[in-house]
Parts: structure tokens; sequence; C-alpha cells
């Protein structure tokens, strides 16, 4: 109940906007990051400085804190199912685990007749020559662990760029993913309390730049069947992995499955799609977060407003300080900085999202800003 403390894993964004929904409802939250000036330790009631394999950190944040929470896909699934002993963890190591890995999510996915892109996995350069790679070509090879937006993944062609982007990611333990063409990009997110209650969001139709999302535009301009089929396989991706907490599942649309759904992947916490929900939901992402970890039941998920969300990368500090006054003279423009003082190419730094009763207003609306955005600085 409010007043209680609550833990945080990690202090980036999506640590940072827990903190505040936390601390809206009236809850206080305890951040762990190894950075001294994190988005969320820097907002955080408490803040521990520390890896997150430290011990008596760890020993720390499950003293001072009825439950925790992660906002960092990567951490160690180990640190969670420790910290279980101590206090309520959410969501569990093992859903953790099966996500954070490229590999074993996808054997989940498969093993539970989920739709998934045609794949082989290289351990060894040995692979290459073994695997019958030829028939996942042209594709991306994606490191099975650590990457993302983007991040540890190359396009390759043939075998020649196979072994050269194989090389260039040191060897790692891989996937090779056929290139799906794509019609769209779109995600849900899910929520399911600790009683077994499953709500999901509203279909959010995604534009990648570099493997990056850009924009998201929601409710997805797809078919109600299709949004629908999104969010029952979201449903039942949260019901096999018995998953408490809040959770994203992107897909591809493609035509080579005859622009019914591909699982790109999962990711277990708020997502940055669902970014949206803050400013045209009933219930964000992340209050939906804090309701799940602390055992109430779930927010309604309702969009009262068709919305853009446009995230703002570290790119447009490249000649000094955006001029935000073009996203705050739009009354319906809702801006989120992250507090990150440090600007680098393809850090996200923050979003925006327009809110509209037209849902092609409200793109183009966002498109027109974010233009402004990208031509005006040094103000
Ligand atoms: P990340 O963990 O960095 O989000 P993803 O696997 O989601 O990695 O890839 C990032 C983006 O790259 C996707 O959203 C999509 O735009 C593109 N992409 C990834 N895999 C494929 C694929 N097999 N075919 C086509 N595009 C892909
Ligand atoms: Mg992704």
């Amino acid at each position: 109940m409010p007043g209680a403390m609550l833990g945080m894993l990690g202090g980036g964004q999506l640590g940072r906007m827990f903190v505040t929904a936390a601390q809206e409802m009236g809850y206080l939250v305890t951040v762990l990051d190894s950075s001294p000036d994190s988005p969320a330790g820097r907002i955080a009631d408490d803040f521990i400085c520390a890896n997150y394999t430290d011990q008596s950190a760890l020993r720390k944040i499950s003293n001072q804190c009825v439950a925790v929470t992660t906002e960092f896909e990567n951490i160690s699934a180990d640190v969670l199912e420790t910290l279980s002993v101590h206090c309520l963890i959410s969501p569990d190591a093992i859903s953790v685990r099966t996500a954070q890995n490229r590999i074993t999510e996808k054997q989940f996915l498969a093993a539970n007749g989920f739709a998934i892109a045609p794949y082989c996995v290289i351990r060894h350069a040995e692979d290459l020559l073994t695997q019958n790679v030829s028939n996942y070509l042209p594709g991306i090879l994606k490191v099975s662990q650590f990457g993302y937006d983007g991040k540890g993944q190359k396009r390759v062609e043939n075998v020649t760029d196979l072994k050269l982007a194989f090389e260039a990611l040191n060897h790692s333990v891989c996937v090779l993913e056929k290139l799906i063409p794509l019609t769209l990009e779109v995600s849900v997110v899910v929520a399911r309390s600790a009683t077994g209650q499953v709500k999901t969001y509203p279909v959010s139709e995604n534009q990648h730049v570099n493997g990056i999302l850009d924009i998201s535009i929601v409710p997805a301009r797809i078919p109600t069947s299709l949004a629908n089929h999104a969010q029952m396989t979201a449903c039942q991706i949260a019901e096999k992995l018995d998953y408490r907490g809040v959770l994203c599942v992107e897909f591809f649309v493609s035509t080579l499955t005859n622009n019914e759904l591909l699982i790109n992947e999962i990711a277990p916490r708020p997502h940055n799609s669902g970014h949206y929900s803050l400013d045209a939901c009933i219930t964000s992402q992340f209050e939906q977060q804090v309701r799940t970890l602390c055992g109430l039941s779930l927010g309604e998920t309702t969009q009262h407003t068709p919305a853009t969300m446009v995230n703002v990368l570290g790119d447009l500090w490249h000649n000094g300080k955006p001029n935000w006054s073009h996203v705050l003279q739009h009354p319906s423009a809702k801006l989120h900085l992250y507090g990150k003082t440090e600007a680098r190419p393809g850090r996200k730094m923050g979003h925006f999202t327009i809110l509209n009763n037209s849902l092609e207003t409200a793109l183009q609306q966002a498109i027109t800003i974010k233009n402004s955005l990208n031509l005006n600085q040094n103000t």
C-alpha cells in the first residue's frame, strides 16, 4: 500500500517513469544503478550506486524494499532469483531469463506454437559451414544477448558478409534471422497481475530508423481482426510465462506470411512503444507496473485520444540544444525529457506525444514538429 518502499533495478528512463508513477501514488522508491547520475537515480527517494551484482547493495535493496522490479532486460536472472528469497520480485527470474536471450526466447515461442521468423543459431565459426545458412539469407545476424536499439546486429546478404559480420560481433553466440519483408511493425503492451488478471493496451504501429524506434502511431492502422490477434497473442504469451508485471510483444506484419503476424521479440518490462499510454490512456504502462508489483488490481487500459509518439534522440543536440518551443507551443503536445546530461547519437533523450481526435492529424502534426526540431537547433 502507499507509503511502502519499492525497489527498481536500473536507473534509465523506464526506471524514471516508474519512479514518477509510484511516487504519485504515494510509494517511495529505491533505485539501484551503477552510474552516479542516472535518470531514475536522481529522482529516487533513495539511490544505491552499485553494480547489479554487488552483494551488499542487493542485501540493502531487498532489506528496505517490500517489492522489487526492473527496467533493465539484461539484469542477471540469478540476481532476481537471489533477491526473490528476501522480497517480492516481478517479473520473475524465469520470465526474464527466457526473454533476455534470443535463443531461449525463440525456443519458448516456437515450442508454444507462436509464429516467428525462420532462424538458426550460430555458436562457432564452423556453424557457418555446417548449418544450412543460405536458407536464412539475406538475413540479420543478431547477438543472442545484450543487444538493444539495433545494436549487436548486422544485415547480411551472403556467406561472405555473414563471416565478416560474425567476426565483427566478436564471435559472440548469435542467431541468424531471415530478413522479413515488412509491411508494418506493431507491438502490444500487456499487464498480468499476481492473481492472473490480464489487460492489453491498444496496438501500437511502430516505425524504426536504423533499428531504433522513431515513431509510434496508436491505435495502429490495421484491420481490427489483426489487432485482436496481436492482443490475444500478447495475452497468451503472458499466460504461458505465468508472467507477473508489464510485458511488450513486438510483431512483424509481413507479406511473407500474407500479412499475418510474426513475433519479433518480447521485452519483460514497459516498452518505448507504450510511452503514449502516459498521455493517451486511463492508466499508463508505468502505473500498471506499480500495480502489478504491489498486488493491486489492474487499471483500465482504454485509450481516450488517438496519439503519435516521437522519440527524441541525442542526434538532435549535434548543433546545440533543440528548440523545445516547437513542441511546447502546441497545446496537445506532451514533452517528456529524461534528464540525461550527455547527448550522444542514438541515445534516447526523451519523447513527445501529440494527441488529437483524428489520428492522421496527430501524425501529421507530430511529423511537422519533429522536422522543425531537426532543422531548428542552437536556441
Ligand atoms: P532490438 O533488440 O535492438 O530492438 P530487434 O530484433 O527488435 O532488436 O530489431 C530492431 C529492428 O530491426 C526491428 O524493429 C526491425 O525494424 C528490424 N529487424 C529486426 N529483425 C528483422 C528481420 N528478421 N527482418 C526485417 N527487419 C528486422
Ligand atoms: Mg526490438
